[in-house]
């Protein structure tokens, strides 16, 4: 496929705007004007349709496919959310508009939103407060490891700059911890997949800032010592983070802030209908126990007594700004319509079914390729290995190049890294038994090719438009231009 610059001739234009009529008077100093002309594209107007048009058939997405990304919560996202984040009402509103004057209270619609998702998401994970503000899941782990911060110097506690991080957390943790400027220290799993609680009572001391658990954790297991995890630590003086991005598991089923977490962010792009990926907008709220609602950032939003709402900038305590406004509001806003209209009932259907979809793929899987969930019921994912077929040198990335030959996403590989080979499979709660029957039947097939065939795998994919690519290269060198040529 010929790029955009490549379409076209020479003077054609989209369209045609009549001569100018007034004195060419810009106010742009000669010193800043271009004196060659920008190379941009000249092609006309249908040329340009039929470019965009045909590369969004090219689009690989939810829409169109099943797309099992392990600890990414690739789930269909309603198209009714995306109607309501569209409403003119929300999308025309400018950040700066009046909150509260009479006649100009032109934002109090969009505050409501805020405060009450705010209020619901407290509610449902058992916190005192959510700060609404972080705009990705690291961004909410790196705002509650500086809460975190911000409680032990206040307390005078300067000395407590060690970061406790099993080896199964997310790898995110560690990087957001150093950051905040912590140390970080690595606490094992035990053979069952859990915390490995003897390790963890050895590395407490007065220097342990807190513990940060993933929860689930990236073997897709639950931690059965988070409730001993989190008291030990608080025992020692320390704090508990709760990395909540993988919410889909446990939603409505278990308020982390009973287990004994004083700090959690989760991901409303993978969670609560956003769409996701790209880099596209996200959100990672962080909600907090009673002890760290001072620290939270600024602005708030507060109900008044009289009904309105209104943003809040003076607290002494803050940690001050952490973004812009008021966060990403239009992914609060489908957020807010998702629990609506799922209401208290719908939302533990929510893990229900991840989780009845998930243990569905390794039950129909284990026999195929080595189960690492460790004889366990798993969560909302499944993570095997390839080690198997890697003896046959078919490694994790020839199986997921064999499924993008068959037009089937690749489950995450080779994370998390405490397993060799890695295979991580979230189905999740929106794909029927047909589809999770089809990619288990690929697998099979696939695990079968391995025994039978291995040498085949080198020539995946064949079947898309650019076939097995050098990755280095591509990451480093990125030739875009002969990429297209290759089609
Ligand atoms: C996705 C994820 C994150 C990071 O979220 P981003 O929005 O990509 O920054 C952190 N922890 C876990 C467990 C995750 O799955």
């Amino acid at each position: 496929m010929k790029l955009v610059f490549d379409k076209g001739s020479p003077g054609r234009t989209g369209s045609s705007l009549p001569k100018m009529d007034v004195p060419d008077e810009s106010r742009i100093p000669q010193s800043l004007r271009r004196s060659t002309k920008a190379e941009l594209p000249e092609a006309s107007e249908l040329d340009v349709i039929r470019h965009f048009l045909l590369l969004s058939r090219k689009n690989f997405g939810l829409d169109t496919h099943f797309y099992p990304l392990g600890s990414c919560t690739m789930k269909y996202n309603p198209k009714f959310h995306e109607r309501i984040a569209a409403l003119p009402g929300f999308t025309l509103l400018h950040p700066l508009l009046p909150q509260l004057r009479r006649g100009g209270a032109l934002t109090q619609g969009a505050l409501e939103v805020i405060y009450e998702t705010e209020r619901l998401l407290s509610n449902l994970l058992g916190f005192k407060q959510f700060t609404m503000q972080p705009l990705a899941g690291a961004h909410g782990e790196l705002t509650g490891v500086m809460l975190i911060a911000a409680h032990h110097k206040a307390a005078g506690e300067t000395g407590r700059k060690v970061m406790l991080i099993p080896d199964s957390a997310h790898g995110t943790n560690p990087a957001s911890a150093a950051v905040a400027g912590f140390e970080t220290k690595e606490i094992p799993t035990d053979e069952k997949g859990n915390t490995d609680i003897t390790a963890l009572k050895a590395s407490l001391d007065n220097s342990v800032a807190g513990i940060m658990l993933t929860c689930p954790n990236t073997l897709g297991l639950y931690d059965q010592n988070t409730r001993e995890a989190c008291n030990l630590v608080h025992e020692a003086g320390g704090l508990a983070y709760c990395d909540g991005a993988n919410l889909n598991a446990i939603i409505g089923r278990v308020r982390p802030g009973d287990l004994g977490f004083d700090v959690m962010h989760i991901n409303l792009h993978k969670t609560f209908s956003s769409p996701h990926g790209g880099g596209g907008p996200g959100a990672g709220p962080v909600g907090v126990a009673d002890k760290l609602v001072p620290y939270l950032p600024i602005s708030r939003v507060a109900k008044r007594s009289d009904g309105t709402y209104a943003l809040e900038y003076n607290h002494d305590n803050t940690i001050g700004y952490i973004a812009p406004f008021y966060g990403n509001f239009s992914i609060i806003l489908r957020t807010y319509a998702y629990l609506l209209t799922l209401g208290r009932e719908g939302i533990p259907r929510i893990s229900e079914n991840a989780v009845l979809s998930a243990n569905y793929v390794r039950q129909k899987l284990k026999n195929h390729f080595d189960d690492a969930s460790r004889e366990r019921t798993c969560m909302h994912e499944c993570v095997f290995s390839a080690a198997r077929q890697a003896r046959n040198n078919v490694h994790a990335i020839d199986i997921a190049k064999a499924l993008i030959e068959k037009g089937i996403h690749p489950p995450t590989i080779y994370f998390p890294l405490i397993v060799k080979e890695a295979l991580m499979i979230e189905p999740t709660e929106t794909e029927s038994r047909e589809t999770l029957d089809h990619f288990i039947e690929a697998m099979i097939e696939i695990a079968e090719l391995a025994e039978e065939n291995p040498e085949k795998f080198k020539s995946f994919p064949s079947t898309t438009p650019v076939g097995r690519l050098d990755e280095t290269a591509a990451a480093r060198n990125l030739d875009i231009a002969n990429l297209a040529g290759q089609q």
